[in-house]
């Protein structure tokens, strides 16, 4: 088996060490055997639904979703919903989990995004949202949290048509007042949390590499289990600065 994966704008979108979550999943499919393939798009690059089975976009600054956001929707937003459609994975945090809404709204300036969310997001006057941060989510079937650091300056109202990834336990979330964190649809998950992610969150890592693997091979593999302990650890320490 091969995990193939694709993150868009690696250059541009990779704030944070998001990059880790991209080795994480890498190693945990080194332990286990399974091939693994990545692959970058950047500006400009046409990207193939079936080449690939999870597609990754990190956070950035607003100056990089500026380089990003209009070539993102003209060059990649079809390929992507047909990806998505077909059961890839795709997995977006911050500035990419904004992006994956209808706009991103700074102040005179409206960068578009692939709407393939009901959300959308808002650079209002206040505080940054920053600091750690831990949601309960059922995402996967059992209620779980997920923890992390977020740091954003949007603000993500979700519409009606938009389930949130989780509710948020400690923490701002997608914009400070209604409790909610992140979006989730079929196998899409858009969240704001950084930290990075999956190695604060091992669990999700899986879930993700087995609903991606399931999307080529026509069947979920049952993952090995692997030790651990570290994995653990960082989630412990990742909950505990939330104070959760
Ligand atoms: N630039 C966006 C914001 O400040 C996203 C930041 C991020 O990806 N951490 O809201």
């Amino acid at each position: 088996m091969e995990l193939r994966v694709l993150s868009l704008y690696p250059e541009q979108m990779n704030i944070y060490a998001d990059r880790g979550n991209i080795l994480f999943l890498q190693r945990r499919c080194d332990w286990r055997g399974i091939a693994f393939r990545w692959d970058g798009a950047g500006p400009g690059q046409s990207i193939d639904p079936s080449s690939h089975d999870l597609f990754y976009i990190g956070g950035g600054q607003d100056r990089d979703q500026r380089v990003v956001a209009a070539d993102m929707v003209e060059t990649k937003r079809a390929a992507l919903a047909a990806a998505v459609e077909d059961g890839a994975v795709l997995l977006a945090v911050c500035g990419g989990y904004q992006l994956l809404g209808e706009s991103y709204q700074l102040g005179e300036e409206t960068l578009p995004g692939l709407g393939l969310a009901d959300l959308r997001t808002v650079r209002e006057d206040g505080p940054r949202l920053i600091g750690n941060v831990a949601i309960e989510t059922e995402l996967g079937g059992e209620k779980r949290v997920l923890a992390g650091f977020e740091n954003h300056g949007g603000r993500t109202y979700l519409g009606t048509d938009a389930r949130p990834l989780g509710r948020v336990v400690k923490g701002h979330g997608n914009n400070g007042a209604d409790g909610l964190e992140g979006v989730w649809r079929d196998n899409m998950v858009g969240t704001y949390l950084h930290g990075p992610l999956l190695p604060k969150n091992a669990w999700l890592a899986d879930h993700l590499i087995g609903l991606a693997l399931e999307r080529c091979y026509g069947e979920r593999p049952t993952l090995e289990p692997l030790p651990d302990e570290l994995e653990r650890a960082a989630h412990a320490s990742a909950r505990a600065a939330a104070g959760v």
